[in-house]
């Protein structure tokens, strides 16, 4: 997908227009937050996108913040920001939020931009659950129809994950996925019974190892959103155990973490191309 995505930004400015610019905001020395920027800047760097990070200290007031989004939004040749989260204490995340531009909103976070998602009408996908419905369709998963199991209902995971699991694909919305879901949580009652139903487990619960073998259903593929680290080691939300179970898993490191990072390149290129309505 990153090499599909480096094509279209080279064809873009071999057509004398400006390749994709995304800003990242970084604020305070979080060491896992420095490690994500990093990640995304390298990315758009070998895509040919143009990433600038915007580092501020850990002292920084809401108003600074709010301010260098203002200057990030009027900015031509900034297409995506990206304000990486947490934030200090001081800071009002949602305030942030609502600042950055509807069109630059490369995270969906708005609630403008999750409404559109949820009315099946997306201008962007979020990147983390779009990250999920391409690793598995591009590894033959088919969705249509199939009993997905949502273990996680947070804003950023879970709810839009489900929202675009559950919806019909239509010309506005195709990466929609046709299938029958659950979305389960910390009330859910019979957790082990309600994901032996799943052909397709997502694992977005932030809980090392939660997923274990007696959760699987014999040859579901399962996806592992879980980034948790266990004594200086990243591991996921699914217990090794269950490989010996399922049909198909996907890994952390890897899998979904490099996923989303490429869907927050499929953004930026979707918001150069919103802005000048071209889709070259
Ligand atoms: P979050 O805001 O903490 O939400 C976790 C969700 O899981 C909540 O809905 C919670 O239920 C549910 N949950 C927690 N423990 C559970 C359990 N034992 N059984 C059933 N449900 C349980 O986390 P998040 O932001 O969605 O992130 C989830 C995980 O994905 C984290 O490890 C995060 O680091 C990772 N992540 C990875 C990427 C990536 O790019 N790879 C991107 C985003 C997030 P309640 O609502 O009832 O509390």
């Amino acid at each position: 997908m990153r090499s599909e995505i480096a094509a279209r930004v080279a064809a873009r400015t071999q057509a004398g227009k400006r390749p994709p610019g995304l800003a990242a905001v970084l604020v305070g020395d979080d060491p896992a937050s420095q490690t994500y920027v990093r990640n995304k800047h390298k990315a758009c760097q070998d895509a040919g996108l143009v990433s600038a990070i915007h580092k501020l200290p850990a002292s920084t007031t809401e108003a600074q913040l709010l301010d260098l989004v203002a200057q990030l939004n009027a900015d031509p040749a900034v297409h995506g920001i990206l304000v990486q989260l947490p934030l200090p204490r001081q800071i009002n995340e949602s305030a942030v939020i609502r600042a950055v531009s509807e069109t630059k909103d490369v995270d969906c976070f708005r609630p403008e931009n999750v409404g559109l998602l949820a009315a099946g009408f997306p201008r962007f996908y979020p990147c983390t659950p779009h990250g999920v419905i391409q690793l598995l369709t591009r590894n033959g998963i088919a969705l249509a129809g199939k009993e997905v199991v949502v273990v996680g209902r947070s804003n950023i995971v879970g709810k839009p994950l489900a929202l675009m699991l559950m919806q019909k694909p239509t010309a506005a919305n195709p990466a929609a996925a046709d299938a029958t879901v659950t979305v389960a949580h910390t009330r859910t009652q019979n957790l082990v019974e309600v994901c032996c139903r799943a052909d397709i487990l997502v694992a977005a619960a932030g809980r090392a190892g939660v997923i274990t073998a007696d959760m699987v259903k014999p040859g579901a593929a399962v996806v592992d959103v879980g980034t948790n680290s266990v004594n200086g080691k990243l591991v996921g939300d699914v217990h090794p155990d269950v490989w010996a179970v399922a049909g198909w898993v996907s890994p952390v490191p890897g899998g979904v973490g490099p996923m989303t990072i490429t869907m927050l390149l499929y953004n930026t290129l979707a918001a150069a191309e919103l802005l000048d309505g071209s889709t070259v």
